[in-house]
C-alpha cells in the first residue's frame, strides 16, 4: 500500500525537473550540427563579400542566444561597415541571383518584403537528414542587440532558465500555438514571457532586471543607442555571477509549473503589457488597448490582445501577430499544461509526455 501512494509533492518536483533535463538534452543540437551551421554561414560570409567586401554575416536568434534546438532555423544578419552600400532591396535581388548561381540552395528572395530578407533552404542529405533552413536579413542590429540580452540571461542561471525556455519552445510547437503567421506566439515571444515571470513575477526573483542595474561606468547616448533605442544592458554575465545570488532556490519544475499558472489565470491579458524591462505595464499608457477601432489601423483591435513590450524597441508589441482565436487557444493550452501538472500524476514522465502529446 505503501509502495502505491502517492510520491510526495517534493518528490514529484525533483522527478519532474530530472525529467525535464533528460528531455531538453536530447534535443538540443549535436556538436556536428553547430559545426555545419558555423560552415555554412562562413561560407555565406564570402559570397555575400563578392558584392560588399565591408560585410560581415552574423547569427542572431536561437543559433546564437543559447535556446537552440535540433534542427532550428538559421537566422543571419549581415552588416555592412561601409557608407556607400546598396539598398536592403538591391541587395537582396543581387545576393539572390548569386546564390541561385553558386550554391545548391534553394532561393527565395524577398526585396519587397517589409524587411527584405533571402530565404535558403538546403535539401535534407544523409549528413544533414533535416536539411537546413535559413533567413538572412540586413544591418538587423536591433535583433543582434536582443538576442545577446536573451543569451546573457541565459548565461545567469543555465540550468534553470534554458531548461524551461527549451521545454517550453518544443511544447509550444508540439501544441501548435508557435506560429504568428497563424496568429500565435513566435519562440521569442515565449521567451520574453519566460524572463519576464523569472525577473518580475517570481518573489524573490530567479534573475535580476539586466536592463535597470547600475552600470559600472558612465555611459554616453553614443554607445548605448542603435538605430534610435536605448540597448543598454548589464552585459558583464561574469561579474554579475560574483556579485548576484538569486534568493529563490524553486526547483525548474516548481518554476514550470507556476509559470503554467500565472499565464493561465493571473496575468492580465486585457489590460496589461509584459515588459522585461519595466515590469507590468498598463496597454492604455501604452497607447496599445484593444478597442481602437476607429484608430489608424484597420485591424488595430486584433494587435494589441496579447501585449509583450521589446525589450529595446519600446513602441513594438513582440505579441502583436497574436489574433484573439489565437490567444484563446494559447490560454486554454496553459489551462491544460496546469491542470496536467496539478494533479501531480504518479510518474513525472508521464505527465510530460502527456504535456506534449
Ligand atoms: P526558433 O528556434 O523557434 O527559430 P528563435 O530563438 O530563433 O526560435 P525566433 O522567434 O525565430 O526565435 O526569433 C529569432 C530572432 O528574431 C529573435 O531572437 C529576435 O531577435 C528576432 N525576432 C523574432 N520575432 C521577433 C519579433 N516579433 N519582434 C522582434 N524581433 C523578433
Ligand atoms: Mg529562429
Amino acid at each position: 500500500l505503501v509502495a502505491r501512494r502517492l510520491p510526495s509533492r517534493n518528490r514529484f518536483y525533483a522527478d519532474l525537473s530530472q525529467c525535464l533535463f533528460d528531455f531538453v538534452i536530447q534535443l538540443l543540437p549535436t556538436q556536428e550540427e553547430m559545426q555545419v551551421k558555423e560552415d555554412v554561414r562562413k561560407l555565406l560570409e564570402r559570397l555575400i563579400r563578392t558584392i560588399e567586401p565591408d560585410s560581415r554575416l552574423l547569427s542572431f536568434g536561437s543559433t546564437a542566444n543559447g535556446f537552440s534546438l535540433r534542427n532550428s532555423d538559421m537566422d543571419l544578419c549581415c552588416l555592412i561597415d561601409s557608407d556607400e552600400r546598396l539598398s536592403a532591396t538591391d541587395l537582396v535581388i543581387m545576393l539572390g541571383d548569386l546564390l541561385e548561381r553558386e550554391t545548391k540552395f534553394h532561393v527565395k528572395p524577398l526585396p519587397h518584403a517589409r524587411i527584405p530578407i533571402v530565404k535558403l533552404t538546403l535539401d535534407p542529405s544523409p549528413g544533414l537528414p533535416q536539411g537546413i533552413a535559413c533567413d538572412i536579413g540586413f544591418e538587423n542590429r536591433l535583433a543582434l542587440e536582443n538576442t545577446r540580452l536573451l543569451m546573457c540571461y541565459a548565461m545567469i542561471d543555465p540550468t534553470r532558465v534554458r531548461t524551461m525556455v527549451l521545454f517550453l519552445k518544443v511544447w509550444s510547437k508540439r501544441r501548435k500555438i508557435n506560429s504568428p503567421y497563424k496568429g500565435t506566439l513566435s519562440s521569442y515571444g515565449y521567451v520574453l514571457l519566460v524572463i519576464y515571470f523569472l525577473v518580475h513575477v517570481k518573489n524573490p526573483p530567479v534573475l535580476p532586471n539586466l536592463q535597470q542595474m547600475p552600470p559600472l561606468r558612465p555611459i554616453t547616448k553614443e554607445d548605448t543607442h542603435v538605430a534610435g533605442y536605448n540597448t543598454w544592458f548589464f552585459d558583464d554575465v561574469e561579474l554579475l555571477r560574483t556579485r548576484w545570488h538569486s534568493e529563490n532556490n524553486e526547483s525548474v519544475a516548481e518554476l514550470l509549473i507556476d509559470f503554467f499558472r500565472y499565464y493561465a489565470r493571473d496575468f492580465s491579458y486585457n489590460t496589461g503589457v509584459a515588459s522585461i524591462r519595466a515590469g507590468l505595464l498598463k496597454k492604455l499608457t501604452k497607447g496599445w488597448q484593444n478597442d481602437l477601432s476607429a484608430g489608424r489601423y484597420h485591424d488595430s483591435r486584433e494587435r494589441n490582445r496579447l501585449c509583450i513590450e521589446d525589450p529595446f524597441e519600446l513602441d513594438f508589441n513582440v505579441g502583436r501577430c497574436v489574433t484573439k482565436d489565437g490567444l484563446y487557444t494559447i490560454r486554454g493550452e496553459f489551462m491544460r499544461a496546469s491542470r496536467i501538472l496539478a494533479n501531480r500524476p504518479e510518474r513525472a514522465v508521464i505527465a510530460l509526455a502527456d504535456l506534449c502529446a
